[in-house]
């Protein structure tokens, strides 16, 4: 049996880390870390990397015809038990280095640039749009990544294609609305908003565009509960509500303007968090989460 020690460290994110298997695989291990108002705080959420990890898969094999994907296996000899179920086994990609992101709602980054210009990222808006209007079509809104404990910056389709070349930019915005576009359906008729996702891409060692990272969690896309939806005002989170509604209320004690990292989560808001995680995974993809393995089983 393989131990996690065994495979050299190559990157580590905020919530993530990536280990190398090989020469051509790598082992992504999604952590139960969570992020809030930027912060990474440090009460965890129990299974939350293993329900991340499981709706990853599940959207890789659903839309594996419409986009190729870095997925090699989820449940192999080769994954140390200790992160069973957290951690994919997946093929290495020379990384494109642009955020590709498609907003179907306006919202976050999105709608500050829109108050300022009537546009994002280039993309002229109808005018008169508020908080979390439907957007139709989704739009590509790519990003460059930021260096560690920065925002993205939100960049036009000019800038992506200046960087990487107009066909590479091209097939770059095309995949990501496609995948978002039937991921955003899907989602609809489960009762899920997607208001907006991320995806990363790598190219193979044939030049084949092929889609990384992990795809349409709750950390890399907005989830919104379709049934309180409503244009004019900020949304609740489907996964991370309970969390943003206790750091800023007034049990918390704690100032979001300082420079202070919030206090640790009680009890009940974790519980409550993590029934939110499972939640959504069940409600998305119809399964259910004690079938997916853990460390163990
Ligand atoms: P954060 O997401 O916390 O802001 P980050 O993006 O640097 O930080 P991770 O997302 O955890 O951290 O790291 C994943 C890294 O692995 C990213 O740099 C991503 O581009 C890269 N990556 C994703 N898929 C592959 C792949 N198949 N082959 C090679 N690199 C990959
Ligand atoms: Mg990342």
């Amino acid at each position: 049996m393989p131990k996690l020690d065994d495979y050299r460290l190559v990157a580590t994110g905020k919530v993530r880390q990536v280990h190398q298997v090989d020469d051509d695989l790598l082992l992504f291990v999604a952590s139960d870390r969570i992020s809030a108002y930027d912060h990474v705080l440090v009460t965890e959420i129990p299974d939350k990397g293993r329900v991340l990890t499981a709706m990853s898969v599940f959207w890789f094999e659903r839309f594996a015809d419409l986009a190729p994907n870095h997925l090699v296996a989820w449940d192999d000899p080769r994954i140390p038990d200790e992160v069973r179920g957290r951690a994919l086994l997946v093929r290495r990609l020379d990384m494109v280095q642009v955020e590709c992101v498609a907003r179907g709602y306006l919202t976050g980054s999105g709608m500050a640039e829109y108050r300022q210009g009537g546009s994002v990222c280039g993309v002229e808006l109808p005018a008169g749009l508020v908080e979390a209007s439907e957007l139709v079509p989704p739009i590509f809104t790519p990003a460059t990544k930021a260096q560690v404990g920065e925002h993205d910056e939100n960049v036009s389709f000019a800038e992506v294609e200046a960087r990487v070349g107009a066909g590479l930019a091209g097939r770059l915005r095309d995949a990501t609305l496609a995948v978002y576009g039937a991921a955003r359906e899907f989602a609809r008729t489960r009762g899920v908003v997607l208001a907006d996702t991320k995806f990363e891409f790598g190219l193979d060692a044939s030049g084949a565009l092929v889609l990384g990272d992990e795809v349409l969690t709750p950390d890399s896309s907005r989830y919104w509960p379709a049934d309180t939806y409503e244009p004019g005002r900020v949304q609740p989170s489907f996964d991370k509500q309970y969390v943003r509604d206790w750091l800023t209320s007034p049990e918390s004690g704690w100032d979001r303007a300082s420079d202070t990292p919030p206090p640790p989560l009680p009890d009940d808001v974790v519980a409550a968090t993590r029934a939110r995680y499972v939640e959504a995974y069940e409600r998305i993809t119809g399964l259910s989460f004690a079938d997916w393995p853990s460390p163990g089983r």
